[in-house]
């Protein structure tokens, strides 16, 4: 059996990579999220298990002794970090793995395994990224313009990535996205069962 095909979205917080992702996982078959491990405050509504596995600085600083991680890092003042049991047996079972990981990550995982798919979602400009972060209302003011200023520096990182995509239109952005997954599927050799929806 093809092992699955490793998808990082990664891309400036705000830029609507969630949104896309969520999309992705109803519209497509054979794709699973992997579910990252963070030290950062549940926000409303996020499920423990399913958003984030949602742990102490000191749980996570075990994790990392414990070798767990496929790569962690400090994003906006908290530890994110990919733990190896949401991304190494679904590959090797045929399964598509979908990350949403910043671009420090992105860039760890992409010298460890390069055959991955990287893409990059950018917003159509930094007004609308900040009309975003503020319109989903989740963050503290000072954390919206500590991400702002980062991705000043994130977007500068987009050569780096397979495919970028500007997350303008949203319909228009997840089409992008499902017709990247399904063109490196193709590539791969893989079944066209994996494709549903649209
Ligand atoms: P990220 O995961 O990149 O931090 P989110 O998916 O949480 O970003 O999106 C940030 C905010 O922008 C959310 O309120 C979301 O509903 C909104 N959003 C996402 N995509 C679009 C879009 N194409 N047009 C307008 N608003 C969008
Ligand atoms: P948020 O706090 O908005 O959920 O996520 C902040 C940033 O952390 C986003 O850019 C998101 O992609 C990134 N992120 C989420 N999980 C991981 C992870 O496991 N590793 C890394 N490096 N970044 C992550």
């Amino acid at each position: 059996m093809k092992n699955g095909i490793l998808v990082v979205i990664s891309g400036p917080s705000g830029a609507g990579k969630g949104t896309i992702v969520g999309r992705i996982l109803k519209e497509l078959d054979n794709i699973g999220f992997s579910t990252s491990m963070t030290t950062r405050n549940p926000r409303e509504g996020e499920v423990d298990g399913q958003d984030y596995f949602f742990v102490t600085e000191e749980e996570f600083k075990k994790a990392i002794e414990e070798d767990a991680f496929v790569e962690y890092a400090n994003v906006h003042g908290n530890y994110y970090g990919t733990p190896k049991s949401e991304v190494a047996s679904r590959l090797g079972r045929g399964m598509n793995v979908l990350l949403d990981i910043d671009v420090q990550g992105a860039m760890n995982v992409k010298k460890q395994m390069p055959e991955g798919v990287f893409i990059f979602i950018s917003p159509p400009s930094m007004e609308e990224l900040r009309a975003r972060l503020e319109g989903r209302g989740k963050d503290s003011t000072e954390d919206i313009e500590r991400r702002l200023k980062n991705a000043e520096g994130e977007m500068k990182l987009i050569d780096e990535y397979d495919y970028h995509v500007v997350n303008d239109d949203l319909d228009t952005a997840v089409k992008k996205v499902k017709e990247i997954i399904i063109k490196e599927e193709i590539k791969e050799g893989s079944s066209h069962d994996a494709i549903s929806g649209n």
